[in-house]
């Protein structure tokens, strides 16, 4: 790569790979005395086994930066996978870059991972540099800016945050009020949950939105990461990648976003279906999380489409409840959290994850659809992550350290500050309910009921007990039955309790046989 001449500086600054935000204050001048540090590093792509397109899609997007900053005529030092003088460590990659350059000082935008403000808060007080950071000017909350909202309080409820959110910000709220939600209603997710049947149906479903975004060549580039010997999984589509790799391509995205998708997106936001893998969802997750696109502009461009009359208040408000309420919300429990969030259990689930979830082969329809198309586009909208994977792997009692790290490799999305909150908050309630009010789990049921997977599966829906039952079913009420003392009295389950009561000693005795069985030969189902 093209990198900066060797004069001297008397600053670094290093974006890191999630960082990638061409319109940071840093970028508006161009400073001779400053050199940008880009690095593609082993401790990165090593801290946990990641999907392929993540790690290509990070490094593409990398060096697009790179490219785009070099040519604003910014000083930029950029140290690529196969570099042979890249120590694959940022804070001794920062030191060989301060030697080359004589800077002595280094400064950097504060990380979003836990891990990595450590690493480099144990660097700054060990290196001789003057090593100093500033914000990333992406988020719209500082980090702990939930704590202190919720200190105290047993269950941080999000809607509480997310109303705050709404009047700080002034989003959707009524002409001329401070105060009062536009369309008289803070959350219209009770209008949201249709299911979407297909378009060629009697049910007349809008077809799905064309995939408008470009495709890439990464084939030299895959070449490289595979030849440094870095380990992915998952199909890396190199040749034909698909995910914005610069903020021009997310800005398209948005738009067509916007105007062809969202007005669909909150209707058919919990629908699943084996003919598609992506609905009506927005596939920003990965432009926001690396910073190529800003919470505030994305919020903002929905509200214009509400004003436009292009989309309704139920689509808007529930898209916008995403970003403004749960991204913001659960990068705040994360950073109240951290360090030790990670290492929370309450359920005391220790079973190991089905060899299958690397290779999405298993007589189960909807796990086999979820995890395969997790596999192949890096991608599961949130329905499948909550109510198909993440719905399995607590009923099925698997260690949620397990599932965490799972979910922090295979989606193209995925960083611990929004990943963890989710995957072992809301999905796995291993904090025991400090994220959710009751756990996410349901029976053959629900999945059925949102999606076509329970046709044609090789198990049976109404089943309970048998070699043919579906799994969901008995570990569904196994899960209720031995989480009792916990659960039994939280109001939001009186009703699975009632149904519980209503089983004989028999039945129940029969459940907990067949969930043991299930939970016995999790790699055979
Ligand atoms: P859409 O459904 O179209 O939503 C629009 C945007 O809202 C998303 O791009 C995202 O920025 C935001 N959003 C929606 N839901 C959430 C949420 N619960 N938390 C934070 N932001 C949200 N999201 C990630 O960005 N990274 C993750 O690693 C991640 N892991 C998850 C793990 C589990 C178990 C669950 C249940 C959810 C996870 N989510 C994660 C949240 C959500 O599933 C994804 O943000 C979403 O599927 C991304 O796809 P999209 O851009 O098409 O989103
Ligand atoms: Fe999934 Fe059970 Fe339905 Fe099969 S029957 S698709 S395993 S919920």
């Amino acid at each position: 790569m093209k990198d900066a001449d060797m004069t001297s500086a008397t600053c670094l600054r290093l974006v890191l790979s999630d960082q990638l935000n061409p319109q940071h204050s840093w970028f508006t001048a161009v400073d001779d005395t400053v050199v940008y540090v880009l690095m593609e590093v082993r401790s990165e792509t090593d801290y946990v086994l990641h999907h392929a397109q993540k790690v290509l899609g990070i490094f593409a997007a990398m060096r697009a930066l790179s490219a785009q900053l070099q040519a604003d005529g910014h000083r930029v030092h950029y140290v690529a996978i196969d570099d042979a003088d890249n120590q694959h460590d940022i804070p001794a990659n920062l030191e060989r870059a301060a030697q080359r350059f004589g800077a002595t000082q280094v400064q950097c935008q504060a990380p979003d991972e836990w891990r990595l403000d450590a690493l480099l808060h144990a660097w700054r007080d060990q290196t001789t540099l003057q090593v100093s950071s500033v914000s990333t000017e992406h988020f719209l909350t500082e980090r702990l800016d939930v704590q202190q909202q919720f200190t105290g309080k047993k269950s941080w409820l999000m809607e509480t945050f997310y109303r705050a959110m709404r009047i700080k910000h002034a989003v959707l709220l009524q002409d001329g009020s401070t105060s009062k939600p536009q369309g008289g209603k803070w959350n219209f997710d009770a209008s949201n949950r249709q299911t979407w049947h297909g378009p060629d149906t009697k049910h007349a479903d809008p077809p799905e939105p064309a995939d408008v975004r470009p495709t890439h060549n990464h084939a030299a580039l895959w070449a490289i990461i595979q030849g440094a010997g870095v380990k992915t999984f998952g199909n890396a589509q190199a040749s034909a990648f698909r995910w914005p790799v610069n903020r021009s391509e997310a800005l398209a995205q948005l738009a067509h976003f916007v105007q062809y998708v969202l007005p669909n997106f909150g209707r058919y936001q919990d629908a699943m279906h084996t003919d598609t893998w992506r609905l009506f969802h927005a596939l920003l997750s990965f432009a926001l999380n690396v910073k190529m696109l800003s919470p505030l502009e994305v919020v903002r461009r929905a509200e214009q489409a509400l004003a436009d009359d292009v989309a309704s208040i139920e689509a808007v408000e529930g898209f916008i409840r995403q970003i403004l309420g749960w991204r913001e919300y659960v990068r705040g429990v994360y950073w109240a959290n951290m360090p030790g969030y990670d290492e929370r259990n309450a359920l005391d689930n220790h079973n190991n994850l089905p060899q299958w979830f690397w290779t999405g082969q298993t007589k189960m329809r909807c796990m086999q659809h979820a995890i395969g198309q997790s596999l192949e586009h890096a991608y599961a909208h949130h329905i499948q992550r909550l109510m198909v994977i993440g719905n399995f792997a607590l009923l099925a009692g698997v260690s949620p350290q397990q599932v965490h790290q799972w979910y922090l490799g295979v989606y193209i999305d995925a960083f611990e500050w929004v990943e963890l909150p989710n995957t072992l908050g809301m999905s796995q309630y291993a904090d025991g309910g400090l994220l959710a009010t009751k756990p996410y789990v349901s029976s053959a049921a629900y999945i059925d009921r949102m999606g076509n997977y329970c046709k044609g599966c090789h198990y049976n829906k109404a089943e309970k007990i048998g070699d043919k039952a579906c799994p969901f079913n008995a570990l569904y009420w196994d899960f209720f039955d031995r989480h009792q003392p916990r659960l039994g009295n939280n109001f939001r389950l009186g009703m699975v309790y009632k149904n519980l009561e209503r089983m004989t000693p028999e039945q129940r005795a029969g459940i907990a046989e067949q969930a043991q069985r299930v939970k016995s030969n999790l790699d055979g189902l």
